[in-house]
């Protein structure tokens, strides 16, 4: 898919903004502070209807403006779609093709896009709640029904835990409820678990031979989900199903005693292993780095077989810290089939060929110019 033109109102510190005339490649060079990320994001935001460095709305609403809004025309595969989100304190709304969309998980996936950040090293290293988020959001933009169950777990998440709190102290006969509560939580669960770990099969799929091929060979990379409750390999509904429950009847003095859930995909995590090794404990901050980056260029990939489109590549900080070769052989990899946007804070810290022909856009204090 590709990005024509995109308009911000209020968003972040872009006052009024329309850029017009995008390439395949798109360099966005700024110094410090200018509003280079805040344009990355908003590409994001329009991808997923949320920010990929805040949870909170708010934010993305220039200082005293009540709304923010985004509006973009994408060419896909079947024809054009105009795309546009508002955000303010009321919530988000969004438009297809002036179309008011009933459910934000319909919008969703209307235009699909790869951010790579320095952040995302934290998908590395970072807590666990790094990668689940990762996981989510990335599920999310391939399957809507996903996000469907990942809300609907919250909700029975939250009250569970509510009722949770309320028995410490009390008779067994009083946890009826709890019962009710634990099917419901089971039923979205596992289809949670099932299609995370459907999910990271097929990444690994791809991620092991990027990297085999950044690491010229000498590495081979692996993805494990790290279940609360049942095997790591098992994907049957039903057994998932009824090891969700067992595990629950097990830990239930435990959890009221402590006022929570301590099982589920809110408690999952994935581990990255390089040569059998688990990479956020041995690996080295290079390695750490390579096995993100892989990450993110084998989500191309599946993105593309998943929807039969590319995504559109986001690269913001990132390119001018790789060395001149790295850097040409990212952007070989995909010149001429995934649209790229590249920030860097000047031109000359890109030390590739492969970007001759580029078009260039300047960012000064939330102005963009060519
Ligand atoms: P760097 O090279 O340091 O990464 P950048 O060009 O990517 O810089 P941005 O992260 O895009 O910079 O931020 C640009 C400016 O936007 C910052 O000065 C920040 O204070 C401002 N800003 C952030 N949120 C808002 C907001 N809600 N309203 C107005 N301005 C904001
Ligand atoms: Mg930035």
């Amino acid at each position: 898919m590709f990005v024509n033109n995109i308009s911000l109102q209020h968003y972040r510190n872009y006052d009024q903004l329309q850029l017009n005339a995008f390439g395949d490649v798109n360099l966005i060079i700024g110094r410090n502070a200018q509003g280079k990320t805040n344009l990355m994001e908003a590409l994001f935001v329009l991808a997923l209807t949320k920010s990929h460095r805040t949870s909170k709305d708010r934010e993305l609403i220039a200082f005293e403006q009540p709304s923010a809004h985004i509006a973009a025309e994408v060419e896909k595969k079947y024809g054009m779609l105009k795309l546009e989100l508002s955000v303010s304190q009321q919530g988000k709304k969004a438009k297809v093709n002036g179309l008011e969309q009933r459910k934000l998980s319909d919008f969703i996936g209307s235009l699909n896009v790869v951010m790579f950040a320095p952040e995302d090293l934290e998908i590395v290293k970072g807590t666990p709640g790094v990668r689940r988020r990762f996981l989510d959001m990335e599920i999310g933009q391939v399957a809507p029904s996903y996000l469907y169950h990942l809300q609907q777990y919250q909700k029975v998440l939250v009250q569970r835990n509510n009722l949770l709190k309320q028995l410490w102290g009390k008779e067994a006969s009083q946890q009826a409820m709890l019962d009710i509560w634990n099917s419901q939580l089971a039923e979205h669960g596992v289809k949670i678990v099932k299609k995370r770990k459907q999910f990271i099969k097929k990444l690994q799929k791809w991620a092991e031979g990027i990297h085999q091929g950044i690491t010229n060979g000498l590495e081979e990379l692996s993805l494990h989900y790290v279940p609360s409750f049942a095997d790591a390999e098992e994907e049957d509904e039903a057994v998932l199903f009824e090891r969700f429950m067992i595990k629950l009847s097990q830990m239930k003095e435990q959890e009221i005693r402590r006022g929570m859930t301590l099982a589920g995909p809110h408690r999952d995590d994935l581990a990255f292993y390089i040569n059998g090794k688990e990479v956020q404990t041995y690996g080295s901050q290079g390695q750490q780095r390579t096995t993100a980056l892989s990450l993110k260029l084998a989500e191309i990939e599946l993105i593309q077989e998943e929807i039969g489109e590319y995504p559109v590549l986001l690269l913001d900080d990132v390119l001018s810290e790789l060395d001149p070769y790295r850097q040409t052989q990212l952007i070989e990899t995909f010149q001429s089939k995934v649209q790229t946007f590249i920030t860097a804070t000047g031109i000359e810290t890109l030390n590739t060929d492969k970007l001759k022909g580029a078009s260039i856009f300047h960012v000064h204090d939330g102005q963009v110019g060519s």
